[in-house]
């Protein structure tokens, strides 16, 4: 087997993986893709072909693995024994922070470390994990060179009254600005619009991201203008966990009222609200659809509500809108959460077909439709081989 490059997403109990080789016709195709979760709990390993093929490997782990150098050392050894020969190129990681000064994913280096480091505060529940990864890699696969990319990059160039957080002046010196998160993402649907929807590529487009996290982002021309999310990722829509846009005298009524400590009001924020918060059931999607409980029917209601109210906002920010485009778990996978959120945006002159978006098919507005309506699988670990290629100088990637 040839050389690869292998691209890491570390979260706080995970390490997701996929390695990437060079085809035929020099363009980067992924060969295998799999994880280790539940790391420090009860880690699992699973791995399949990169094709969609059937499982290569399925297995627990020794409790051992309990920390992201422990499971780097397991991926390391299954990656020697798949690729017997074969030399890492390089190791492209999603790094959610990159603060106001990385605006294009780069070599990491001891200095950049440091940076990305002190942007931890920023990034609290992510960027330590995408940091561990990176010095794991270092320690255990010394001489690999690798690439952070960062899912703030796309949304630089946004105009000043899209960035500003509206405190006091003094307060903004140390980075305190909306910086928009899944850049990745939004990179990517933006790099396969002129192919996949070549209507709409150079025109106003606002492409929803709807995952476990959830954002919406104005391109103008392929370009990020504005995006839901802001200085953390807890700003915008309603997510799995996450609450989206609050009044901030909330967060004085937790801390003032209700007495709550710091470390508990992130961990509302972050892990206890959202659509879990709302439904006291579940933070996935799946479980609430169709779930007749009143919690879980209202949890939904506030998803799509705050998703259409946001496309209005945007279009506002656009000056009207050509496109409307769904990606991750919820965008490509709900059919009902894209009717509805169409349905509530009917007034911009968005219509389904009802058929299309029952099949999840890539165009699913109907011909009369003022807006063009769209699927666009998001590919976040191939837009990071493509740039760690590139940094590396390694191949030109193609799709
Ligand atoms: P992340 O990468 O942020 O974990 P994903 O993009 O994988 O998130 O999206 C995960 C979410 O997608 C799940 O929490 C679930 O709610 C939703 N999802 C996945 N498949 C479906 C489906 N068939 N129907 C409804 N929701 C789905």
């Amino acid at each position: 087997m040839g050389d690869y490059v292998l691209v890491l997403n570390a979260g706080s109990s995970s390490l997701k993986f996929s390695v990437y080789r060079r085809s035929d016709s020099d363009a980067l195709e992924i060969d295998a893709r799999g994880q280790i979760d539940g790391i420090g709990t009860a880690p699992r390993f699973t791995a399949a072909r990169g094709d969609g093929g059937a499982g290569i490997k399925n297995e627990g782990l020794n409790a051992a693995v309990c920390d992201a150098p422990s499971a780097l050392e397991h991926l390391a050894g299954w990656l020697r024994s798949r690729y017997v020969g074969a030399q890492v190129l390089g190791v492209g990681h999603r790094v959610v922070h990159g603060g106001p000064r990385y605006t294009q994913p780069l070599l990491v280096t001891p200095a950049v470390l440091d940076d990305l480091r002190a942007l931890v505060p920023l990034a609290p529940l992510h960027q330590p994990h995408n940091l561990a990864a990176i010095e794991a890699v270092s320690e255990r696969l010394t001489g690999v060179p690798q690439v952070a990319c960062f899912d703030t990059s796309f949304h630089r160039g946004q105009p000043a009254v899209a960035t500003l957080v509206p405190l006091p002046r003094n307060l903004g010196a140390n980075g305190l600005q909306r910086y928009g998160f899944h850049g990745l993402s939004y990179e990517y649907v933006a790099s396969m619009l002129p192919k996949a929807a070549p209507g709409i590529a150079t025109g106003r487009v606002i492409v929803a991201h709807l995952g476990s996290g959830a954002s919406l982002c104005a391109l103008d021309k392929g370009k990020s203008i504005d995006s839901t999310l802001g200085f953390t990722a807890l700003d915008g829509l309603c997510m799995g966990t996450r609450p989206g846009a609050l009044d901030p005298g909330v967060v004085l009524y937790l801390f003032q009222v209700l007495g709550k400590s710091a470390a508990e009001v992130e961990k509302i924020l972050y892990k206890e609200s959202g659509l879990l918060g709302i439904s006291g059931i579940s933070n996935d999607m799946r479980h609430l659809l169709g779930n007749p409980a009143p919690e879980a029917r209202l949890a939904v209601d506030y998803f799509v509500y705050r998703a259409a109210r946001e496309i209005g906002g945007l279009t506002a920010v656009l000056g009207g809108v050509d496109g409307l485009v769904f990606t991750a778990g919820i965008g490509e996978n709900a059919p009902e959460v894209r009717r509805r959120i169409c349905e509530a945006s009917a007034w911009l002159g968005v219509r389904l077909d009802p058929d299309a978006n029952r099949r999840s098919a890539a165009c699913i507005s109907a011909a009369d439709s003022r807006v063009s309506v769209w699927v666009i699988p998001t590919n976040e670990e191939l837009m990071i081989a493509r740039h760690t290629s590139r940094v590396l100088g390694l191949v030109e990637a193609g799709t």
